[in-house]
Order: structure tokens, then C-alpha cells, then sequence
């Protein structure tokens, strides 16, 4: 067996299962024998699977040491901007797990599934609300996957109102799944260049709008952290030609209850349920992209559309207009609780949620800004953008100081993103953390600024105290090493 050491702190050198236990240890204990032995039969002999001889107390250690190799929302502050790596209430966890939702099968008749079909109405009618756009789907799997299908929607509106638009607008803050799902779309991106205050122009959108052009997808707040103040004269722009407007969600933590989107002029929005409904995200898992349209928008929708007829719940597959199926059944029905519960126990106070991801992004701005140089020198929504600009100049890079935060106990920011930023540093601290965390965080990487200038070497060697130092990022995607 390999050595451990001891318990004191993180346990990195874990060896494998099988290199642990010893031959007839158990984790289980079978009821006292009541009955004659009989002989087995031969042909059920053989050597049985390989699997190690275990306590049932090593099993639970041995995961547990995993788990602690990772770091997570429940370990500590986790400002990954674009993100929002908000804390999850356990409560959402719980009603997600109820055994009338685990339970409930798919292709159940809906008169046996009326609870789930409800909550999927419900929750379409919060994200209506919430929006002002007032028809909603659930069935896509991730924010990116809400942008595909809002595409296919766009250019299936276009085929019915005199034919194909083989352009998208897309501005160059954009996330890079914006031109992926256009061009999944067989329509070719081209990008808008954002002015010199990190936003669109109504001009430079003007130039560039034709009648062959689809429309535009544009994120507000951009991924600059920074509000689309003319999104609404530059809708008008798009519509006056023909156009629509797709609006990328994701940064929704920021302007929830003060932004009518409808009003500001989108035609199909998706909203991230992962990120700003909180569920756990980040390990790959399951995702939740629901798309709000408008009315005129409303017939393309997928199907089935989950309808109500007096106080009874039906799925509906009549939709001649409908792109179709995005995905089985009904999308990822889970993520869709967590989302009914976290809507239904903040209320009103969804709106505070966006004021406190807004401030806590302004305050860190601020109490940053002469140790780092600010990339944009306005006020932010709920993330903010520095870049490594003055620690350059001691050859301390932004992935330096991503690193180093690591050893100080924190989670690093979003880095080298968004790319009009040369060497960004996006920060993301969600309203879920305290001041004090916050105070801490900004101590520990105000302490990096000093350390950049007096001891930069200290900065290329992390990080030192986690399981892996710096990796080959792509090899490491590529050919991952599982055995620790
Ligand atoms: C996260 C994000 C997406 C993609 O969402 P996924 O759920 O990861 O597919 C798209 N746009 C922006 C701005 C994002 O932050």
C-alpha cells in the first residue's frame, strides 16, 4: 500500500482503491444464515469481478479526500466572471429530490404527471414575468443550446416571411458560442466592433444592418460587465430592416426585475437557469437554457408545449410552425425544480439579487482600481474587468496572479476573457457573498499587486499547495490523467 500523510490538511497522495484494504474486509454485513448450505453450481463459479476488499469507513475516506482536491461554491468565494457561481440553497436541492419528481417517468400519460406538468407551467409563467417576454420553452440543455435553438427559430421566422437571411450581427465581446450556434444555423457571423467605452454603436450597427442580415445577438449586460445602454435604438435599427434581435441571458443576475427585455426591443432571450436560478454548476453536468420569445415568435417554438385547459395539464404537439424537438421529453426536468423552488422562495426579493451582485461588483471595482489597471473606467453591472497591464511591466502575467490566488484559499476569476481585453482579469463575485469574503478576497489579491512588485518570482512558481502545479491545459483535456 502507498503511504499516506497522516490527516494533517489537504490528503493529496491517495492511493487508488485497489491499492488499499485487505482480502476478506467488507463494507457490508449479510443477515445470519437460516437455511442448509446447498452447493453452487459450477457453471456460476468463476473468479468474480476484481473489486478490492473494503471497509465501508475507507470507502467513505477515500472519496472524501477526493472531493476535498476540488474546489467548489461550498469551499470558498468563486468569482469566475460570466459565470455566476452564486451559492445553491440546499432547499432547491431538496425539493429537486422529492420522490413524486425523481420518481415521475417521462413518458408517464399526463393525467399521472399533472404535479410536474404544472410546476413546468408555473415556471414558464415566472420566467415570462420576469423577462416580459411572454412565451417560454424548457426544453433546452444549456445557455448555448438556448442560443441554437433561438437561431433556428430566427431563421425559421425568416423562411416564412419571404426566405433566408444568411448573416448575423455579433459584437466582439460576444461569448463564443454566439457565432458558433449562428453558423450551426447556416448563417455567417460578422462582427460588430464595440466603441471605445466596451459598447455598441446605433452607427456602426446601422452600417452593417442589410436585408440579408438575420438580425443581431447581443448580451446585456456584455461580458465587459458593462450595460447595453442603446439596445433599444439599436432593435429599432434591426426591426426597421427586417431583423430580429436575439438577446444572450447570461448575465440576467444583473437586471433581474429592473429590466423589461421585451421593452428594450429583444425578440428571443435565454436565460441560464444554472447560472442565475441557481443550480450547482461548473463540473459539466446538466444545464438548463430555457428560450422567452415573443408573440409573433411564439408559433416556432419546440415541441410539446405544456398547455392548460381548465385546471388540467396536456402536452400538445400540434405546431405546424414548431422547429421541432430540441431535446427528450421535456429538458432537464430537475434543473427545472431547483429553478420553481429558488423563484418561489426569493419573491420580490429577485430584484435585490441583481442590486447586490450589482454593488458587489462596483465595490471590488473600486477598491481595486489603483492596484489594477481597469480595462473600462465606468460603473459595471455584476462583474468588472481589470487586465495585467501594471504587473506587466514585472513580467507578472495575468495567469501569475490567477495562480497565486489559489494559494491564498481562493478561487481564481475568469481569465484572457473577454478577448477585446488584452490579459483579462473578470471578476464575478455574485450577491450571495458576504462583505466580509469579499474584503478578504480583495486583501489577498491586493496583496498579489504588492507581492508582482517585490517578489515576483513568488508569483511564477504557483501554485505550490494544490494536487497539480500548472498543467498543459489542452493536453490535459485532451489525454487526462485519471489515476492521481
Ligand atoms: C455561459 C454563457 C453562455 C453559454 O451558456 P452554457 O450554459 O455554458 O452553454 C453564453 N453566453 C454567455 C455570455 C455566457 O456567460
Amino acid at each position: 500500500m502507498k503511504n499516506r500523510i497522516g490527516t494533517t490538511g489537504l490528503v493529496f497522495n491517495e492511493p487508488l482503491l485497489w491499492e488499499q484494504g485487505a482480502t476478506g474486509r467488507t463494507g457490508f454485513s449479510m443477515p445470519r444464515r437460516d437455511v442448509d448450505p446447498a452447493p453452487l453450481d459450477d457453471r456460476l463459479r468463476g473468479d468474480g469481478p476484481d473489486f478490492p476488499d473494503l471497509s465501508e469507513l475507507e470507502v467513505m475516506r477515500h472519496f472524501t479526500h477526493l472531493s476535498q482536491w476540488n474546489f467548489g461554491v461550498d469551499s470558498g468565494l468563486y468569482p469566475l466572471g460570466s459565470c455566476t457561481m452564486k451559492y445553491n440553497p440546499r432547499t432547491n436541492e431538496r425539493q429537486a429530490a422529492l420522490p413524486g419528481f425523481t420518481g415521475a417517468h417521462p413518458l408517464l400519460p399526463p393525467e399521472l404527471c399533472q404535479g410536474a406538468l404544472k410546476l413546468m407551467h408555473d415556471l414558464e409563467h415566472y420566467l415570462a414575468e420576469i423577462t416580459g417576454l411572454p412565451a417560454v420553452t424548457l426544453q433546452p440543455a444549456a445557455g448555448s443550446h438556448g442560443e441554437l435553438t433561438g437561431m433556428m427559430i430566427i431563421s425559421a421566422f425568416h423562411r416564412s416571411h419571404g426566405g433566408h437571411r444568411s448573416k448575423v450581427l455579433i459584437p466582439d465581446t460576444a461569448h463564443g458560442t454566439n457565432p458558433a450556434s449562428a453558423t450551426l444555423c447556416g448563417m455567417r457571423p460578422v462582427p460588430i466592433r464595440s466603441n471605445d467605452q466596451g459598447i455598441l454603436d446605433p452607427a456602426t450597427v446601422a452600417e452593417l444592418m442589410d436585408e440579408e442580415t438575420a438580425g443581431i445577438m447581443v448580451t446585456n449586460p456584455n461580458t465587459l460587465g458593462l450595460f447595453e445602454e442603446n439596445i433599444r435604438e439599436i432593435a429599432d435599427i434591426v426591426h426597421d430592416r427586417g431583423g430580429l434581435v436575439y438577446g444572450d441571458g447570461a448575465n440576467m443576475n444583473a437586471i433581474m426585475g429592473i429590466v423589461d427585455i421585451r421593452a428594450a426591443g429583444v425578440d428571443v432571450l435565454h436565460l441560464n437557469l444554472h447560472k442565475t436560478f441557481s443550480t450547482p454548476h461548473g463540473g459539466g453536468g446538466p444545464g438548463s437554457g430555457p428560450i422567452c420569445v415573443t408573440d409573433r415568435l411564439k408559433p416556432f417554438l419546440p415541441v410539446p408545449r405544456v398547455v392548460k385547459t381548465g385546471d388540467r395539464y396536456e402536452l400538445d404537439d400540434n405546431a405546424p410552425r414548431s422547429v421541432g424537438k430540441i431535446h427528450t421529453f421535456y429538458g432537464n426536468f430537475g434543473i427545472l425544480v431547483r429553478a420553481c423552488s429558488y423563484i418561489l422562495s426569493m419573491g420580490a426579493d429577485l430584484k435585490k439579487v441583481s442590486q447586490l451582485a450589482v454593488l458587489n461588483a462596483n465595490y471590488i471595482k473600486e477598491r481595486l482600481r489603483d492596484v489594477y489597471h481597469l480595462a473600462y473606467d465606468r460603473p459595471c453591472m455584476h462583474e468588472c474587468v481589470f487586465s495585467d497591464a501594471i504587473q506587466e511591466k514585472n513580467k507578472v502575467s495575468t495567469l501569475d496572479i490567477a495562480k497565486r490566488l489559489m494559494e491564498y484559499g481562493f478561487h481564481p476569476p475568469t481569465i484572457y476573457f473577454p478577448l477585446v481585453v488584452h490579459g483579462a482579469i473578470m471578476i464575478e463575485p455574485t450577491e450571495t457573498e458576504s462583505k466580509d469574503s469579499i474584503d478578504a478576497f480583495i486583501d489577498a489579491i491586493r496583496s498579489i499587486a504588492r507581492e508582482s512588485a517585490d517578489t515576483p518570482e513568488i508569483l511564477h512558481e504557483a501554485p505550490r499547495t494544490t494536487k497539480v502545479r500548472r498543467l498543459d491545459e489542452t493536453l490535459a483535456a485532451r489525454k487526462p490523467c485519471l489515476k492521481g
